[in-house]
This record gives structure tokens, C-alpha cells and sequence, in this order.
């Protein structure tokens, strides 16, 4: 049922099942300051793992533009193009519930590809378990994402993640992710699809 129901984060901390609110699609590990110089990346994410328990309350609207990509459409031919769900989440950057996608519980060897355009994003080598209910991994492929930041809730800067090639919204990216890279991109699975290895 939740398949079918794309919603902001308020609703989606609502619906969450063993995962804490805080936990779900924001960081609760503060990071060390970095060292040396500290890059306007680094502070969007040292901000908003420090005021993550902020998102509880929140809204997921990231920022908004045209989103046009190499691969670009009207809005209409997107809706013609994508599930109402994908649609939802990649071109009005709203977020699944958590648990909803069955790219949670996919683990062979392969490739997770961009729902809207089809270019490849991740590899299944770097997706692990992260507990939020979200697709979640450590790494993207090389030039596959690029991070937007994301001004949407008031004194609380993210950094959203959108697909390179066609500009849908994906999800977001946070500090604190597991081994080699320390990063956990949190993905909504309506805006991928998985090409398993042949
Ligand atoms: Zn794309």
C-alpha cells in the first residue's frame, strides 16, 4: 500500500515502522570538524547533521528550478514517461515512505539505474543496509550524481542528490555512512531502477 503513497518527510516519519524519525533520512552522528579548510559541502552537511532532529517537523521540498538535464522533457511527457510515484519524487522532489520500495530488499550483483532517464548510478557494491528504509549506499558511480543544495526547511541546509544526466531528485546525501567513503546516499528506490548483472 505504501507503493502507491509518495509523501513529504512529515508523513513518512509518521509512518515509520523500528526507525526513529531522527534516523530516517538525516544524519545523527555529528561529524568532526574537518580539517583544514571547510568546504561549503562539508558545512552543509556538519549543519545538517547537527540539526537533524529538525527534519521530524519538516518538509522535503528541496529546491526548485527547472530541472533540465540532457535528458529533458515538459512535465507532461514526464507523467506520460513515469510512474505517478517516480514522477513525484524525481521531478517534484517528494519522498517515498520508508519500507515502500522493493529495492530495499535487492541485493544482487548489478547496477541501480536512474527511473527517469536510465543512466547507471550506483553499484550494488556499494549499497548497504542503513536501517532507514531507504535504498542507501556508500558510493555513486564517477559524474552519475551531483549535489544541490537544498534550502527547502529554514536553518537546516542538505544536500540533495540528483541524477547528472536528466536532473531528477533522488534523495539525499549525508556524512554518515559507513566505510571506505563515510557517506550514506539516501535514496528514494521510486526514482531507480536495478539492472542485475547478465
Ligand atoms: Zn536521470
Amino acid at each position: 500500500m505504501a507503493a502507491s503513497t509518495a509523501a513529504r518527510h512529515p508523513a513518512a516519519f509518521a509512518h515509520g515502522r523500528r526507525h526513529s524519525a531522527v534516523r530516517a533520512c538525516a544524519s545523527t552522528t555529528p561529524q568532526p570538524a574537518s580539517e583544514g579548510r571547510t568546504t561549503p559541502r562539508r558545512l552543509l552537511l556538519a549543519t545538517a547533521a547537527g540539526l537533524a532532529p529538525a527534519l521530524a517537523f519538516a518538509g522535503c521540498a528541496c529546491a526548485s528550478d527547472e530541472r533540465v538535464g540532457k535528458v529533458a522533457h515538459s512535465a507532461a511527457e514526464w507523467r506520460a514517461l513515469l510512474p505517478a510515484e517516480s514522477y513525484r519524487v524525481l521531478r517534484e522532489a517528494w519522498t517515498e515512505l520508508p519500507g515502500s520500495s522493493p529495492l530495499n530488499k535487492e541485493h544482487r550483483a548489478g547496477t541501480f539505474t536512474c527511473r527517469g532517464c536510465e543512466a547507471n548510478l550506483f553499484p550494488s557494491t556499494a549499497k548497504f543496509d542503513s536501517g532507514t528504509g531507504w535504498p542507501s549506499f556508500y558510493a555513486a558511480l564517477p559524474g552519475a550524481v551531483r549535489e544541490v543544495g537544498d534550502y527547502s526547511i529554514p536553518f537546516l541546509p542538505r544536500a540533495e542528490v540528483r541524477c547528472t544526466t536528466c536532473e531528477g531528485h533522488l534523495g539525499h546525501v549525508f556524512a554518515d555512512g559507513p566505510p571506505p567513503t563515510g557517506m550514506r546516499y539516501c535514496m528514494n528506490g521510486a526514482a531507480l531502477a536495478f539492472v542485475p548483472t547478465a
